[in-house]
């Protein structure tokens, strides 16, 4: 029996995965302009991390971690999403001793046992980016700025950004209790979810996708009615610096993340699919992460966007990217003159330009007519005769015109004739 990927993973393809580059390419490119690093973590990290980092009353962590004891018997758990990760190379680095802040960013494969449909998978990819010892509303402000950027420039449209404060933990010390008291007459009517959520964290209650919690919840109140002066100052800030990037923006007080470590600024961008609304990204200001895990306090925010959602929706708006990867010739080899083809070949690869020739042994004519179907601009044929002179035969595909060129003189020629 053959053997098929396991459920929820892909096989991204030649045809695809220039989409990929492209992607990737504007990724880099966007970084460096913005002044962000490259960090890569690994693909595993003890599972502890991730219980402190993402934290326990999570989806993530209760429903859709791969968690394994390896061959010594530690926990270890494939990477769900990038910050933990990030933020424990920051402490164990020792990135704190550097000038701050530290503007990270890293993209790659994540982990998640869900339920696998359009645009979910169980490994998909993210691409994260983090302001690290930053407070100020600035460091929010470029964060959301790079995203919408990023997904600008790779042509994404009628994507609506939604933005919160959930507060600090001194504005927030008060919610939990109204929320309890709110929703206490109702506890029977919520999800089962919600109803563990009420007691272990009862802001995720308000951003349950449940409708019947979201109709209870209508009225209840949220981070945003409790926020102490600094943290509406703050929000108040965020919001300026976006309305003069001329970025829009829709407050959503339902708009949560419900651990104790998220602080102040909560984020995503939403796109809009029958009806319901779906997100290509999210993030926020996360200043109590690195003292639950272990380190001293340091402020930080960030993101991650979802590549394959990017991908998606890339697609249904009917946006292409630049995958122009075609080759810049193609070596035809005619009779005994394999060797002579090959040191061509060498020399046009020398010259930086996309070259190949046959491999299967076709006849000169079988071989023209794969170089048509691959849409080659030039061909080099290598003939005994020419051979024999000196000469190799150039010709291009769209005009059919040929010329001898001298061998030595091929890649040079083919270099000038494909405007490099
Ligand atoms: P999160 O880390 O949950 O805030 O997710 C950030 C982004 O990652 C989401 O907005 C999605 O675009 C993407 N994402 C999350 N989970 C999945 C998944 N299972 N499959 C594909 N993309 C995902």
């Amino acid at each position: 029996m053959q053997i098929s990927r396991v459920r929820g993973t892909s096989d991204i393809l030649p045809g695809t995965t220039e989409k990929w580059q492209a992607m990737e390419q504007t990724m880099h490119q966007i970084c460096r302009e913005y002044a962000y690093r490259e960090i890569r973590t690994p693909i595993f990290e003890h599972t502890e991390l991730f219980l402190r980092g993402v934290g326990e009353t999570t989806d993530i962590v209760e429903k859709e971690m791969y968690t394994f004891l390896d061959k010594g018997g530690r926990s270890i758990t494939l990477r769900p999403e990038g910050t933990a990760a990030i933020a424990r190379a920051y402490l164990e680095n020792k990135m704190f001793a550097q000038p701050q802040p530290i503007k990270l960013y890293c993209a790659g494969p994540m982990f998640r046992y869900d339920r696998p449909q359009a645009g979910r998978l169980r490994q998909f990819h993210q691409f994260d980016v983090e302001v690290i010892g930053a407070e100020g509303p600035g460091a929010d402000a470029e964060i959301i700025v790079l995203a919408m950027d990023f997904l600008a420039r790779l042509g994404l449209k009628n994507l609506q950004l939604h933005i919160n404060s959930v507060g600090c933990p001194q504005c927030r010390q008060v919610l939990p209790e109204k929320l309890r008291t709110y929703f206490s007459g109702e506890v029977g009517d919520l999800c089962g979810d919600c109803r563990t959520r009420i007691d272990r964290n009862p802001l995720r209650v308000l951003d349950c996708k449940n409708g019947k919690c979201r109709d209870i919840g209508r009225e209840a109140p949220t981070p945003l009615d409790c926020l102490c002066t600094a943290c509406t100052e703050h929000f108040e800030q965020v919001r300026r610096q976006l309305d003069i990037l001329g970025i829009e923006c829709v407050v959503n007080p339902r708009l949560v993340r419900g651990l104790d470590y998220y602080t102040r600024t909560a984020f995503e961008i939403l796109f809009t699919e029958s009806g319901a609304q779906n997100a290509v990204g999210g993030g926020g200001r996360y200043d109590g992460l690195m003292e639950t895990i272990g380190g001293a306090s340091v402020p930080a925010v960030g993101f991650a966007i979802g590549l394959e959602r990017v991908l998606l929706l890339l697609d249904r708006q009917d946006v292409s990217l630049d995958t122009s990867v075609g080759l810049e010739a193609f070596v035809a080899v005619a009779g005994d003159t394999e060797q002579l083809a090959t040191r061509i070949l060498a020399d046009l690869r020398k010259e930086g330009l996309a070259a190949d020739r046959d491999y299967a042994g076709r006849s000169l004519k079988a071989q023209m007519k794969y170089a048509g179907k691959t849409q080659v601009p030039l061909v080099v044929i290598t003939g005994e005769d020419e051979a024999a002179r000196g000469v190799a035969v150039v010709r291009m595909m769209t005009t059919g015109e040929q010329t001898e060129v001298p061998i030595e003189m091929v890649a040079e020629r083919v270099r000038t004739l494909s405007g490099r």
